[in-house]
């Protein structure tokens, strides 16, 4: 099966043997009844497993080319299952620029667990071989990354992870399975804010991770239901129904952004634009590589770097909200110095390439004309 007969198929054989119902039951409830204890079909309590969201966790599967899924109550509890896999003295090695969340949780939680962290910048993927020790377990990934745009050469990463036996896990969120499948490429665990493309309609919160070793994901699983960060069955549907426009979404998302690239590249009030499409992002080749096309997340920087006149033109935008996430259908644009990297210093910051005038655009799937003619009439 193709991708884009997945994203409305996939996992999905036999979803209803009562009525033959084409979308799959929201099973709104909490436990399931058992003919004599231990005999049941298939389903005792919902947090151990839940019809729907099994409906959801093979969709999952499919889509990224892996054999098993899991849905979680959120991204970041997606990523926490995940750390649960590791002991006190292991270390993990990370991309420097990180989403914000993920950044807090490693930092402010999974640290005070005895778990170190070493934040790397993955433009070059060879700089990850000198934090490699005998307690490395995990290298995690985030490609391409918030808000920079930046991109880690998924293949190369994973040459290293097998060559030191350790376990690569990729946050996807910013791609989604349209984009790139990075199993395909030899990570081990993909992660996903299911908020963001997956679910696509700015209506639900919700994690994922799809594996393919039958080991790791019986590991998986047991953390799942031993620690309980679960999604509900009507937040599952939601995101199941999502999935079945991902690739059309996709395509248009990829449409419009490399349109609003190229009309904020020419613009005179405009210094520069954080786009992988563009021949001159530095890791272009790897993204034209790895990934089918560039994506609708863009950043951009206005001339003189003034923190106010990016804040007059955020305010400006009529069809743009002026909101934190991405990856739905209406377009979202956010201003990360005062938003989600108003916690760092501005020196650290800056270091990162967040600076004053930033500005990060979710490119959503409107007439991009309407889209435009919303950017040229606030940045003036
Ligand atoms: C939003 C996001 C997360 C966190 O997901 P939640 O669903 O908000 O918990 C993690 N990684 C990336 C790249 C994100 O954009």
């Amino acid at each position: 099966m193709k991708f884009n007969t997945k994203t409305i198929h996939g996992g999905q054989e036999n979803i209803d043997p009562a009525y033959g119902s084409v979308m799959p039951p929201i099973y709104q409830t909490s436990t399931f009844s058992q003919t004599t204890p231990g005999k049941h079909k298939g389903f005792e309590y919902s947090r151990s497993a839940n019809p729907t969201r099994a409906a959801l966790e093979a969709a999952f599967a499919s889509i990224e080319n892996g054999k098993f899924g899991l849905a979680f109550g959120s991204g970041l509890a997606a990523i926490d299952a995940v750390m649960k896999l590791f002991k006190p003295g292991d270390e993990i090695i990370t991309t420097n620029d990180l989403y914000g969340g993920t950044y807090r949780l490693f930092t402010k939680i999974i640290e005070g667990f005895g778990i170190a962290f070493h934040f790397v910048g993955m433009n070059n993927a060879d700089t990850i071989e000198t934090y490699i020790n005998k307690n490395t377990k995990l290298i995690w990934v985030e490609t391409p990354t918030n808000p920079l745009l930046n991109i880690v050469d998924i293949k190369k990463v994973a040459s290293i992870a097998k060559k030191h036996k350790l376990l690569l896990a990729v946050d996807n969120t910013f791609a989604s399975p349209y984009l790139q499948q990075p199993l395909d490429l030899g990570a081990d665990i993909v992660m996903h804010s299911a908020t963001k493309y997956l679910g696509g309609h700015s209506d639900v919160v919700m994690g994922g991770l799809i594996v393919s070793d039958k080991e790791l994901a019986d590991k998986l699983y047991f953390i799942q239901n031993a620690s309980g960060a679960v999604c509900g069955p009507q937040d599952s549907f939601l995101v199941l129904r999502g999935l079945k426009t991902l690739h059309i979404r996709m395509q248009r998302h990829c449409e419009n952004g490399k349109a609003i690239a190229e009309y904020l590249a020419q613009h005179p009030k405009i210094e520069k634009v954080y786009w992988p499409g563009f021949e001159t992002h530095p890791n272009h080749s790897i993204a034209k590589e790895q990934m089918k096309d560039f994506g609708g997340m863009i950043s951009f920087v206005t001339k003189g770097n003034n923190y106010n006149e990016a804040i007059r033109i955020v305010e400006n935008l009529k069809i743009f909200t002026l909101a934190e996430s991405l990856g739905g259908v209406e377009s979202l644009a956010g201003h990360p110095a005062s938003m989600t990297h108003a916690s760092i210093p501005k020196e650290e910051r800056e270091k990162l390439g967040v600076v004053d005038s930033l500005i990060r655009l979710s490119v959503g799937i409107e007439d991009v004309e309407d889209l435009i003619a919303d950017l040229k009439q606030a940045i003036g």
